[in-house]
């Protein structure tokens, strides 16, 4: 990502002067990214707010390089959005150290708890005791057991108890009596967040007094992620979050979300199935990570060189008047394609892996080639006035694209349709300014 960086502000910085325009569109352009990247409405709001203030004022025009400041500051709010430093575990004064981990079904608890396990004993030297209190699901204290076996790490299970409290005080007791310093505790998880769960683990809490009270969510799952860790702080209390299968193209932006809704550090990311695929969490690595996925700086480059200001204007004043024709169309779509190629564009963008279909681009590449064919063969009158098309130009028209006469009615229909949208959004926000990309 250094690299890319470096070679994004050298591009920048041969452009001289960032005006508030420009903060403006690459500002547009970092929304865009966040939100692909899956991070909360508002906190994109927000996030977007704080750093125009800041890029707009002097601290950027006063500046050598302003592309470079613009950038620099993006980062170090999105930084400071995920807490700004890295937050270590807490360790407590009397030993042992007691560590609920909590979370929902498949979130990854059980195998975190290995994982961290087996990170405090390698790297801080600690002795550890793990807690098999996930009493409902069948195969969940043999699974915790097997982890257990692999990393030379006792686990505390109990055939008999069949209350996950009772468990937890005796695992306590037994890490007293011999000397373990930290106990992990894997709790059972739930589907969803319910009550019966809540005052399960509540009453765990007040039995162990946990000095971490650890949230275990799945990275996958985006919005739910930040939702769950809204229930459970809210709920149960925690003092961290894990954020689990950050590895994969995962979107970023549930780290940024969780962080900013529920105030509660990250404090680990879990970047694989294997027992040594547990990190401490870096805001700022990640915050790079989130700007990095899906390459967003070349995206608002690129964004930033294909768009003529003026055409845009231009063009937003014609859909307010209601003048734009399928000439306009025809205009906007080039300008669409001066970006590049639609899938490498959209390839850029965070969290882009996972659209669906997004092999099948090249048939839509090939229907903006149809598009535009299909326009070029009408006659600028009917570019300028298509309810002029009848059957018999329809057809013609088709003849001349080598298009089926179909796709001319669908092209034209598409296109009624887009102007009644533009109505519709031109009454909503008369006078607002409007971004020039059709996507
Ligand atoms: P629990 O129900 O919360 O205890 O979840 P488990 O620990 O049983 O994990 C559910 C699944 O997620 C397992 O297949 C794990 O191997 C997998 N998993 C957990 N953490 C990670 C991670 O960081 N990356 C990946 N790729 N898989 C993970
Ligand atoms: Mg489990």
């Amino acid at each position: 990502l250094a690299e890319r960086l470096q070679s994004t502000l050298q591009k920048i910085r041969g452009k001289g002067k960032v005006t508030e325009a420009d903060v403006k569109a690459m500002m547009r352009e970092v929304r865009l990214a966040l939100l692909y990247a899956d991070v909360n409405l508002k906190v994109v709001k927000d996030f977007i707010q704080r750093v125009s203030e800041r890029a707009v004022g002097q601290e950027v025009m006063k500046s050598l390089t302003p592309g470079q400041q613009v950038i620099k500051v993006v980062k170090e709010e999105l930084t400071a959005l995920m807490g700004g430093e890295a937050e270590k575990l807490a360790v407590s004064d009397k030993p042992p150290t007691v560590i609920m981990m909590v979370g929902l079904q498949g979130a990854g608890k059980t195998t975190t708890s290995g994982k961290l396990a087996n990170l405090l004993r390698k790297k801080y030297n600690r002795t550890p005791l793990l807690v098999a209190a996930d009493i409902y699901r069948p195969a969940a204290v043999s699974q915790l057991q097997t982890l257990g076996k692999q990393l030379g790490v006792p686990v505390y299970s109990s055939e008999e108890n069949a209350d996950p409290v009772e468990i937890a005080k005796q695992a306590l007791k037994k890490a007293a009596e011999e000397h373990y310093d930290t106990v992990i505790i894997d709790t059972a998880g739930r589907l969803h967040v319910d009550e019966r769960l809540m005052d399960e683990l509540k009453n765990m809490k007040e039995a162990v007094d946990p000095d971490e009270i650890l949230l275990v969510v799945d990275a996958m799952t985006g919005q739910d992620a930040v939702n769950v860790a809204e229930r459970f702080s809210g709920q149960l209390g925690i003092t961290g979050v894990v954020l689990t299968k950050l590895d994969g193209d995962t979107r970023g932006g549930a780290a940024l979300s969780i962080r900013a809704v529920t105030n509660k550090p990250i404090k680990f990311v879990g970047m694989g199935e294997k027992l040594d695929a547990l990190e401490p969490f870096h805001p700022e690595r990640m915050a790079s990570r989130i700007l990095g996925m899906g390459d967003v700086l070349t995206l608002i480059e690129k964004a930033q060189a294909a768009v003529d200001e003026e055409k845009a204007k231009e063009l937003e004043k014609k859909m307010r008047t209601m003048s734009f024709t399928l000439n306009d169309f025809l205009e906007q779509l080039n300008q669409v394609r001066k970006m590049g190629p639609l899938q490498e564009l959209l390839k850029m963008l965070p969290g882009a892996g996972r659209i669906k279909g997004l092999d099948n681009l090249e048939i839509s590449e090939k229907q903006l080639k149809h598009v535009e064919a299909i326009i070029q063969s009408m006659t600028p009158e009917e570019r300028e006035n298509p309810e002029i098309i009848n059957s018999s130009r329809r057809k013609r028209i088709a003849k001349g694209s080598g298009r089926p006469v179909q796709e001319v009615n669908r092209l034209l229909k598409q296109f009624d349709e887009m102007k009644k949208m533009m109505k519709q959004l031109s009454n909503m926000q008369k006078g607002k300014k409007k971004g020039g990309f059709p996507f």
